[in-house]
């Protein structure tokens, strides 16, 4: 093939010369979607459509799983069209076999949703995965009502972003996504905004902690794509893990107020606390989660730890396991979030 004359890009990077040819291939109906090499079965009985492929699959396997399809095929299409929610059944067939416009969707959502029904190891809760995939596999679980993919996503992304206290964890075996993927940068802010328009609501705290402790740089980058209330959550909810989550640990784990029986105990624990407040303006504080898992030792220095009395670090573990469970009961709150049992039936 002769190589093609460079042409000057336009604003979006396509060339002049380029759109030409899009709207000629319109014309021509060459754009027209085309089989998807994979997602291609013989005896498949429906024709699902994108901008992009055609997609020759069952009936039966998407009524199976979604209540949205099972309603859109079991109606007679009638005078010939019926729109529905998701995708549109039209008198349009293809090969004889009922055609099913995916409208709204994209082409790469739809594979992943259809590779999912039919792949069982597509995407599993053991395995890292990308970040499209499992944002089409929310997006579109929700979108056409299948929970069992619904199900397996949320819980998948409750490992890293979970309801639960005792799952916390700040290291885990096994990563969300795999590194042969380029994950973005700002995956958690696509999550977040993913999760709150499929209320996916036992992730959500844990999404909005995860943004908001964000640099106020990276949160504001992401202004065109939030909506204005969840950016309020996100700075309100910063603000008070500032103003009050961070002082309030290093009151309950050092107790500066309190005085023990070892003078340089308490004096390590008073210089602890001005150091733990000092630093709470600092690029390298600890927000409240991470803190816990510093524990005390986190706290200052070694030097300091060293002088600490037996009875103040039992007490000081006790008090962090009350601070750690407080925190986590009230997380919901602080982004404006119900409560974990409301939020938990979300699922
Ligand atoms: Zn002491």
């Amino acid at each position: 093939m002769a190589p093609r004359l460079k042409r000057p890009r336009l604003e979006d990077g396509s060339t002049y010369g380029e759109l030409q040819e899009a709207a000629l291939d319109e014309q021509v109906g060459l754009k027209q979607p085309k089989p998807h090499e994979k997602l291609w079965y013989d005896d498949g009985s429906i024709v699902l459509a994108t901008d992009v492929h055609l997609y020759r699959v069952h009936k039966s396997i998407l009524a199976q799983y979604s209540t949205v399809f099972k309603d859109m095929l079991d109606i007679p299409t009638g005078d010939g069209s019926r729109a529905d929610e998701g995708g549109i059944v039209s008198a349009e067939r293809w090969d004889g076999l009922p055609l099913v416009r995916m409208a709204g969707d994209s082409d790469e959502d739809v594979y992943h949703l259809l590779m999912a029904l039919y792949n069982r190891e597509y995407h599993q809760i053991t395995k890292p995965t990308s970040l499209p995939i499992i944002l089409a596999l929310l997006n579109l679980s929700t979108k056409y009502d299948i929970p069992v993919i619904r199900r397996e996503v949320i819980q998948h992304l409750a490992i890293y972003y979970p309801s639960e206290s005792e799952k916390w964890v700040n290291v885990h075996e096994t990563p969300l996504f795999g590194e042969i993927y380029d994950t973005p940068k700002d995956a958690n802010f696509q999550l977040l905004i993913s999760a709150r328009r499929c209320n996916a609501g036992p992730i959500l705290p844990m999404l909005f902690y995860s943004c908001a402790i964000e640099s106020l740089d990276t949160i504001f980058n992401h202004l065109h794509q939030l909506d204005a209330t969840d950016l309020k959550r996100i700075i309100s909810g910063r603000e008070l893990l500032l103003t009050t989550w961070i002082p309030l640990f290093g009151t309950r784990v050092l107790r500066p107020q309190q005085r023990c029986k070892s003078a340089a105990c308490s004096d390590a624990r008073i210089r602890m606390f001005a150091h733990w407040v000092e630093s709470c303006e600092s690029e390298s504080r600890k927000f409240p989660l991470a803190a816990c898992c510093g524990g005390l030792r986190g706290i200052g220095n070694e030097e300091e730890y060293k002088k600490l009395c037996t009875f103040c670090i039992n007490e000081s573990t006790d008090s962090l396991d009350f601070f750690e469970s407080t925190f986590w009961d009230v997380l919901p709150f602080i982004f404006a979030l119900d409560e974990w049992d409301e939020l938990n039936k979300d699922i």
